[in-house]
């Protein structure tokens, strides 16, 4: 366990985490006497967002796998979710780490190469449209049809984490523009 591990659970939970910007060297070699103390707040959300973006890279080496995703083992009811909207096309289910008060996530139940979206091609027009539907019945459902924001993240640079296209509706507090 290196020095900063048991930062861990408290202030990353919910996601496979790493320590890109501080270095436990700066600990032990370089600056002996550097404590977290001296560490200014901004700097943990530093942390999160050059992980975040470490593990985006790593999903995206595997995005092209035929391999079932964690959706699809939802979708297959292997791996327990809250369900908030089903219909034979779509399924949207609560996000296991939350951004906002409500957060649920609407994919299609068949993956059909849509990766992410910028794998769309014309013939997806329709699921594409369905999905975005269906993200506004998941806002009347969840009492948020007066303010919702409905973001999809395409590939490394968006931080997409997993490769089976979903669309992520998020409501019940004031949301900032531009996001980030
Ligand atoms: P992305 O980063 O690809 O746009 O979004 C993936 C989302 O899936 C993340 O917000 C993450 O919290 C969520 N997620 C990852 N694994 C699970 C899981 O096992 N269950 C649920 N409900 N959400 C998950």
């Amino acid at each position: 366990m290196n020095s900063l591990s048991f930062l861990r659970g408290p202030l990353l939970a919910g996601r496979a985490v790493g320590f890109g910007l501080i270095n436990a060297s700066k600990v032990t070699a370089k600056n002996p006497s550097f404590t977290l103390s001296r560490l200014p707040l901004h700097a943990f959300s530093s942390i999160r967002a050059s992980d975040e973006e470490a593990s985006a890279r790593a999903a995206a080496l595997n995005a092209d796998s035929e391999a079932p995703t964690i959706f699809d083992k939802i979708i297959a009811k292997e791996i327990p979710s809250t369900i908030v909207y089903e219909d034979e096309k779509v399924l949207a289910f609560r996000d296991i780490s939350p951004q906002a008060p409500v957060h649920v996530l609407v994919v299609p139940k068949l993956r059909d190469g849509l990766t992410h979206l910028g794998k769309a091609d014309q013939r997806h027009g329709e699921i594409l449209g369905h999905l975005l539907y269906a993200a506004k019945i998941v806002a009347e459902k969840e009492g948020i049809i007066d303010g919702f924001r409905v973001v999809i993240n395409s590939g490394p640079s968006a931080c997409q984490s997993v490769y089976h296209l979903h669309l992520h509706v998020l409501g019940g507090r004031q949301m900032k523009w531009p996001a980030g």
